[in-house]
């Protein structure tokens, strides 16, 4: 007997037909012989539809009551997935993020896991329940509901994993696994059957949306393994856990692409020492999250500073701008809304060396200007026009080796629905 939690997300949960199949599928694993813990995500695409409600009577909603509008997303259809297991004869108890004993930090919106007691859920399997947990959110040391980040059931399925010591944390979502690109914008992209959690980290940090980044940072940390899999099929999908020496090591693992930065530019910055130190701590104090950062070269003494953050941080970096662009004597600033960061991911590129130029050739074939870098010791990411992006990670994907002779079966998506598809980061 295995002690399974089973995720499910939004897609996967998105009617009352579906949230059928999944309660046909938890009572599944049951009757295999297992004990299963649910974690459920918001039917289809409530959570967003929740954001433009709040957004249309308040432009910058408090933080606090957002949380609260938020998580009753999930509170839905953990109802709903329980109603559905109990008319197929199992004992099933919902239980919200506080009930399930998941506390939190007090950062709204992005509140981080800091303790798990499962002692409630531990005692519901022990007296037979099937326990059905919302999945996003949790209470913080004011008693107030906090969310984990989008996509974070995720997170909330690794984190009662570790705390109930779970054999595995199974993710079902409409995709099979991990591949070594995101299949709709990559056809050719290939499922992984394992990958370490240092590539997997890297790639979730650099836009793979298909497990949240701190899922996996948790994971890591308390080395809970993930096995990523379809909701809608049996087929094995891709386990995330240590690397081992049977794991065979790629020099590139896989290509992510994230479309929901933005790319700054300040110009005519006079280049004296000190100047950048302004910038970026101006920056810093109103939580703006920089991350890639260029400063061009001077000709006479004047010289442009750009960086990217995320589009959420625009209004916040505009501000800062603005109130500093005086200060330091620049000309002006401009904002280009329309840009993607490409990233390739490998903990095999360490030890290989030329995988920036084979990169940039292969980029300069297809003539994709790169407009930023940035580096770490298992990643390479370049900024590239938005319009690019789907060019630069096919192209990409093929110059490292990585197409598979077969081509994703669902990924026949027309190039607006793909372009409807890239705009989702936004
Ligand atoms: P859920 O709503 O169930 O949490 P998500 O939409 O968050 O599911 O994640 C699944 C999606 O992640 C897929 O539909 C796929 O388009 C996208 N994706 C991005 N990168 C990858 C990748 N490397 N491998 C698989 N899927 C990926
Ligand atoms: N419902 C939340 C979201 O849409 C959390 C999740 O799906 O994991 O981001
Ligand atoms: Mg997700």
């Amino acid at each position: 007997m295995s002690l399974i939690v089973a995720k499910f997300g939004g897609t996967s949960v998105a009617s009352p037909e579906r949230i059928q199949m999944v309660a046909k599928r938890v009572a599944a694993i049951k009757g295999a012989g297992n004990e299963v813990v649910a974690v459920v995500s918001a039917m289809g695409k409530t959570t967003d539809e929740l954001v433009s409600l709040a957004r249309a009577l308040n432009t910058d909603p408090p933080a606090r009551e957002m949380d609260r509008l938020l998580s009753t997303g999930e509170q839905i259809s953990m109802t709903l997935l329980a109603m559905a297991l109990s008319t197929l004869g199992h004992q099933a108890m919902s239980f919200t993020g506080r009930q399930a004993g998941i506390e939190t930090d007090g950062t709204h919106e992005k509140a981080k896991i800091v303790k798990v007691s499962a002692k409630r859920i531990r005692k519901a399997l022990d007296q037979g329940y099937i326990p059905v947990i919302a999945g996003f959110q949790g209470i913080d040391f004011n008693g107030d509901i906090t969310t984990l980040g989008r996509g974070g059931s995720d997170t909330t399925a690794v984190a009662i994993a570790w705390g109930i010591k779970a054999d595995v944390c199974e993710i079902y979502s409409d995709v099979d696994g991990v591949y070594t690109a995101d299949p709709r914008v990559a056809p050719r992209a290939q499922k992984l059957t394992t990958i370490n959690y240092d590539d997997m980290l890297e790639l979730s940090s650099v836009g793979a949306g298909v497990l949240q980044m701190r899922a996996v940072e948790f994971a890591r940390k308390y080395k809970v393994v993930i096995h990523a899999r379809s909701a809608f099929t049996d087929t094995s999908g891709t386990y995330i856990k240590e690397a081992t020496s049977k794991m065979e090591e790629a020099v590139i693992t896989g290509i992510a692409h994230d479309t929901s930065e933005v790319k700054i530019t300040i110009r005519g910055v006079p280049d004296t020492t000190g100047i950048a130190a302004k910038v970026f701590s101006a920056l810093a104090n109103n939580t703006v999250n920089t991350d890639m950062i260029i400063q061009n070269i001077s000709e006479v003494g004047l010289t442009d500073i750009t960086f990217t953050c995320p589009e959420a941080d625009l209004k916040r970096a505009q501000e800062t701008i603005e109130s500093v662009l005086p200060e330091i004597g620049a000309r002006e600033y401009d904002v280009d809304e329309d840009i993607a960061k490409v990233s390739i991911v490998g903990t095999g590129m360490k030890s290989s060396p030329g995988i920036a130029a084979k990169m940039f050739e292969a980029l300069g074939e297809k003539e994709i200007n790169i407009l930023a870098i940035s580096t770490s010791p298992i990643r390479l990411s370049v900024v590239v026009d938005g319009a690019q992006t789907v060019a630069a990670v096919r192209c990409l994907h093929t110059a490292f080796g990585l197409d598979s002779e077969n081509i994703f079966k669902e990924s026949q998506l027309s190039a607006e629905e793909l372009a409807a598809k890239l705009q989702k980061g936004r």
